[in-house]
C-alpha cells in the first residue's frame, strides 16, 4: 500500500479533475489525479484522425463569454490564448433552401445589446421580435418556472410554434442537451440570465483554435507537474475505501490500494455510485438522490468533403434534423473541408447506425448548402456519446449533490454535482474549483 497522507487523490482527469488539480496545486497541496484511460480530458478531448491527420475533438465545443471559471483556469495554466472570443455575440441561422439569416448584437450595455440585435435581426418577423422581447423581459424579471419544461414555459410566454421550433429550441439543446419536452425551465431560464442578462462580453460565443487536448490537458498536466504534483494514466479506480465514516483511500483494479485522507472524486455520477461500497449508497440520501439522474446522448458527425460548402464558422440549422454546423477547417486553420455537425438531445436517434446518421448528416447538408449537392466525401466519422451530460430534467436540481459528501475526507466534483449550471465546461471546472475551496479550508 502506497502511504501519502498529506497528497490530495483526485479520481478522474477531465475537466473537473484538472481544474481541483490546478487549484490546489497552485495553493501548494501536493495532487496526485488518478486517470483510468490513456489520456486526459474525458468528455472534452482530442485525439489523432489518423485517416486525415487532423485533430479531432470527442464533441465540438463551444464556450461562452459567460465562462468565468474556464476562462480564470486557462488564465492560470497559460492556454487562454488559445480561445477565440467573439467581439459581440453574432450567429448565424441557415435553413432549406440556403436561406442565411443573423442575429448580431452591437456592443451596447445589456440587456441593450440584445434588444438591438433582436429587432434588427432578419432572422425573425416583427411579431416574432415582439415574442422573444417579451420573454427576454420575464427572464430579467425572474419569472416563476421551478415545476415547469422548457416547452411549457416558452409556451406560457407566449412564444409562437415558429419561434419555438426555429429558435428557441436550437438555443435551448445546445445548451441543455435535452429535448425541451423534458429540460427544466429553471435551468435554461438560469442559464439565459447569467449569459446573456449580465453583460454583453458574457454573451458572446468562443471557439477553441486548437484541438482541445492543446487547450487544456497538456497545459494543466504540466502546471501540476511543475508543482511536485503527477498524473497518472491508466489508473482506474475500482472502489473508496471508507471506515468509520472516513474516506481514507481507493483500491485499483488489481487489488492495490493507495491511502490520501482527503480525494476528490471528479467522475460522472454513474461511475461514482459504482465506487461506492453499496451499503453507503443505501445509507444517505445525498448518495440516493444521484440515482435519479438520467443521461442525454449527443451526435457528433465529421465529414470531410472535397471543397468548400460554406465560408461561416459556423451556423445553427433550422428546419433540420441536425442542428449545427462547425467549419472545422476555417476555425483550426487546416486548410482542410472538415465540417463537425452536432446532434445534441439525440435520444430519438442514438440507436440507428453510424451509416444512417451519415446520410441524414448528408442529406440536411445538401438541402442547406447548394455546394453539399455536387461535392464528395472523402472522410467521415460519427460518433455516439450515449452519455454525453446528465439530463437537466424537470426537479434535477433537488437531486445533484453538493460538493461536500458526508463521508470525512470525500468531496465530490463534476459536471453534474449541484452547480446550478447544466453540463458544460463551465459547469465542470466550477465543481473543480469549489471542491478544492472545500479541501483547503476543511481545517
Ligand atoms: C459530444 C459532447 C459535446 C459537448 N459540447 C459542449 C459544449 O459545446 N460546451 C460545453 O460547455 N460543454 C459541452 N459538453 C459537456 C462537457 O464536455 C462536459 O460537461 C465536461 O467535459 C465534463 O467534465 P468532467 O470533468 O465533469 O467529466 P469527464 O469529462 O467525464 O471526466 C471524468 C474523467 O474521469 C475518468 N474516470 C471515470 N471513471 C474513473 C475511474 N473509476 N477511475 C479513474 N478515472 C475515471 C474518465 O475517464 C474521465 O476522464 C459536451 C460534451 C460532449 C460529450
Amino acid at each position: 500500500m502506497v502511504s501519502a497522507l498529506n497528497e490530495v487523490l483526485i479520481i478522474g482527469g477531465g475537466l473537473a479533475g484538472l481544474s481541483a488539480g490546478v487549484a490546489l496545486a497552485g495553493a501548494g497541496r501536493r495532487v496526485r489525479v488518478l486517470e483510468q484511460s490513456p489520456h486526459l480530458g474525458g468528455r472534452a478531448r482530442s485525439f489523432l484522425h489518423a485517416p486525415t491527420g487532423d485533430i479531432v475533438d470527442n464533441g465540438q465545443h463551444l464556450l461562452m463569454g459567460s465562462y468565468h471559471s474556464t476562462l480564470r483556469f486557462l488564465t492560470e495554466i497559460g492556454t487562454r490564448d488559445r480561445i477565440a472570443l467573439q467581439p459581440s455575440l453574432r450567429i448565424h441561422f441557415v435553413e432549406p433552401p440556403g436561406t442565411l439569416s443573423t442575429l448580431e448584437c452591437p456592443p451596447l450595455a445589456s440587456p441593450w445589446h440584445l434588444l438591438a440585435g433582436v429587432l434588427r435581426s432578419d432572422a425573425f418577423s416583427w411579431s416574432e421580435k415582439l415574442e422573444i422581447s417579451r420573454l427576454g423581459r420575464a427572464v430579467r424579471q425572474g419569472y416563476e418556472c421551478t415545476d415547469l419544461t422548457v416547452e411549457e414555459w416558452l409556451t406560457k410566454l407566449g412564444q409562437s410554434e415558429r419561434v419555438k421550433r426555429g429558435f428557441w429550441d436550437l438555443i435551448s439543446i445546445a445548451a441543455l442537451n435535452e429535448n425541451p419536452r423534458r429540460a427544466s425551465a429553471a435551468v435554461f431560464a438560469r442559464v439565459l440570465k447569467l449569459a446573456l442578462f449580465t453583460s454583453a462580453s458574457d454573451s458572446c460565443l468562443a471557439l477553441p483554435r486548437v484541438g482541445l487536448g492543446d487547450c487544456y490537458t497538456d497545459a494543466a498536466r504540466s502546471y501540476i507537474k511543475a508543482r511536485d504534483g503527477e498524473t497518472v494514466l491508466g489508473g482506474r479506480v475500482e472502489s473508496l475505501m471508507v471506515r468509520d465514516g472516513s474516506c481514507e483511500g481507493v483500491r485499483f483494479a488489481d487489488g492495490s490500494s493507495s491511502q490520501a485522507g482527503t480525494i476528490i472524486s471528479a467522475v460522472p455520477w454513474h461511475e461514482f455510485v459504482r465506487m461506492l461500497p453499496a451499503e453507503l449508497l443505501r445509507a444517505a440520501q445525498y448518495f440516493m438522490n444521484i440515482l435519479s439522474l438520467r443521461p442525454a446522448p449527443i451526435i457528433s458527425i465529421s465529414i470531410w468533403m472535397d471543397r468548400a460548402i460554406t465560408e461561416l464558422d459556423f451556423a445553427g440549422l433550422r428546419g433540420t434534423t441536425v442542428q449545427w454546423i462547425f467549419n472545422r477547417g476555417r476555425i483550426l486553420g487546416s486548410g482542410r473541408h472538415h465540417y463537425s455537425l452536432v446532434l445534441s438531445g439525440a435520444h430519438e436517434h442514438i440507436g440507428r447506425s453510424k451509416e444512417e446518421l451519415l446520410q441524414i448528416a448528408l442529406s440536411d447538408l445538401a438541402r442547406l448548402f447548394p455546394a453539399a449537392r455536387d461535392s464528395k466525401v472523402i472522410h467521415s466519422l460519427v460518433i455516439k456519446e450515449r452519455f454525453a451530460t446528465f439530463s437537466p430534467a424537470v426537479g434535477v436540481d433537488a437531486v445533484r449533490p453538493a460538493a461536500k459528501s458526508p463521508i470525512r475526507g470525500l468531496f465530490l466534483a463534476g459536471d453534474w454535482t449541484a452547480t446550478g449550471l447544466p453540463a458544460t465546461i463551465e459547469g465542470a471546472v466550477q465543481s473543480g474549483y469549489t471542491a478544492a475551496e472545500h479541501v483547503l479550508h476543511q481545517c
